[in-house]
């Protein structure tokens, strides 16, 4: 419905990008739906139109912790987006969001609340006058919530659109209301006004070419058009959080803790099946490192449930299916995701009991002593010969309010890279005699004849 009304409105609909970033080394994965047309906001590249409608897969890492825990939060989500480059403003942003919102979705209008940054009197007015919201309904806040900017470049002021759910999802603390961090009031669209080019030293100035960006949580919007709990409550979300409690044989909503795993594990493996379709492989470094910890993250939760063996890479059969018809790259290369997962929960499967019981025996260890954190050297040590990402023994201790010496971690790492690099002037990562291989060396004379020769099929 989306991509077709903003099409409706000149937008030219395109496919989702993929999560790796392409030509962009400030960011490690797509986390909105404006980063990979950032080349067309800065001027860069010519876009294909001036108007774009996408629904773009997203991850965000930095919201992790909340996952299982928010209504809201998922490290992978889709993202709806409409984007105009330097062709319409304002005006028609709020205008056509709105009219989704209430015409299309037929959402309660009073229900909806709009934001706007501090100063924003245009944005102010067009809410107000045009389209009729009285002033006690919008919202004005500051930098943090709506000032879109990322260091130097395009930004500028945002305005957010903000659904109540009722008094049951609230908190109930005093003053509770639009802004108030709990589920009640649920941000569902934010249209960023891009107006001005900061110099990277805090001067602004007004762009010639003014652009919109916006973006709305396909999950969030379902929530609200769905009257549910959370976005793990939305059908398709939901089948396979029934799929988790099937393999798990627990039941949802017996018990919180339990929940938690469930929503996690029903989050986690979303982004680990569209990291590993978009070619991302585990690793110890950079997205292959994301995905790692996502991975072992989920396995842990697992195993939290009372899951023997694999399970993840049955489970993304389940998002493969779901999620097939608008991402038919996820079908194409089901034996490869299926059987990536496969290898990394082998892998992890083989480590994780023991280095589960090392760490409650190293949590024995402090209680005796009365210590409350835990060595770096220790922590280390289930990173290494254990699997263990820091931040996965991070999060099993903070359920007992213990913490990682994190710099002592890091210096156990650096002293092991350092030991590695001396070892490989002798031998070679395997653990054999470099010498070997020169020897082996000047046999192998094989010649790259690819630039002038394509490989016919009797020689492959
Ligand atoms: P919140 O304040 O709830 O964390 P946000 O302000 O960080 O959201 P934006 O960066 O404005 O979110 O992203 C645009 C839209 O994307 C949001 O209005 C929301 O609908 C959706 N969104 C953002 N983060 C998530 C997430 N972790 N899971 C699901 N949807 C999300
Ligand atoms: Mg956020
Ligand atoms: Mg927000
Ligand atoms: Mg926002």
């Amino acid at each position: 419905m989306f991509l077709d009304f903003f099409e409706s409105k000149g937008h030219l609909k395109m496919k989702s990008f993929s999560l790796v970033p392409h030509n962009d080394n400030s960011l490690l994965i797509i986390n909105s739906g404006m980063a990979p047309l950032k080349p067309y906001f800065t001027g860069q590249e010519i876009p294909p139109r001036r108007r774009v409608t996408t629904c773009q897969k997203c991850i965000r890492t930095g919201d992790i912790e909340n996952v299982g825990k928010t209504a809201r939060h998922g490290t992978f989500f889709e993202m709806l987006g409409n984007f105009s480059f330097g062709d319409y403003f304002k005006r028609e942003a709020i205008h056509w969001s709105w009219e989704f919102l209430t015409e299309v979705v037929g959402l309660d209008k009073d229900r909806l609340y709009p934001s706007i940054y501090l100063d924003d009197d245009e944005a102010f007015d067009i809410w107000n006058k045009e389209i009729g919201i009285a002033p006690e309904r919008i919202f004005r806040f500051g930098k943090e919530d709506n000032f879109w900017e990322h260091g130097a470049g395009p930004c500028g002021p945002c305005s957010e659109i903000y659904y109540d759910r009722g008094e049951k999802y609230g908190c109930g603390k005093p003053g509770c209301t639009v802004g108030c961090d709990c589920d009640r009031y649920m941000e569902v669209w934010n249209n960023v006004f891009s107006q001005f080019n900061n110099d990277g030293k805090g001067n602004y100035s007004e762009l010639e070419q003014k652009n919109i960006d916006t973006g709305m949580g396909l999950e969030r919007l379902a929530v609200v058009v769905q009257d549910v709990d959370s976005i793990f409550d939305v059908d398709t979300l939901q089948a396979l959080r029934n799929k988790v409690c099937e393999m798990a044989g627990v039941k949802y909503h017996e018990d919180e803790k339990q929940d938690v795993s469930i929503r996690v594990i029903t989050d986690h493996i979303r982004s680990v099946t569209f990291m590993v379709s978009d070619g991302i492989m585990p690793s110890n470094e950079g997205r292959g490192y994301v995905l790692r910890r996502l991975l072992r993250r989920a396995a842990r939760h697992g195993r939290l449930l009372g899951i023997e063996g694999k399970f993840l890479s049955k489970l993304c059969e389940t998002v493969i299916e779901g999620s097939k018809d608008g991402y038919p790259e996820l079908d194409e290369k089901r034996d490869f995701i299926i059987k990536v997962i496969a290898e990394e929960e082998d892998k992890f499967n083989k480590t994780i009991d023991q280095g589960l019981s090392i760490l409650a025996d190293m949590e024995q260890e402090l209680e005796k002593s009365g210590k409350k954190v835990l060595g770096g050297a220790d922590a280390f040590k289930l990173y290494d010969t254990y699997g263990f990402p820091m931040d996965l023994t991070k999060e099993i201790l903070e359920e007992k309010n213990i913490t990682i010496d994190e710099e002592g971690f890091t210096a156990a790492m650096n002293e092991q890279r350092e030991k590695a690099r001396k070892a490989r002037k002798t031998t070679n990562y395997m653990g054999a005699d470099a010498t070997v291989y020169d020897e082996i060396d000047p046999a192998v004379t094989s010649k790259f004849t690819g630039y002038d020769k394509l490989v016919n099929e009797s020689e492959i």
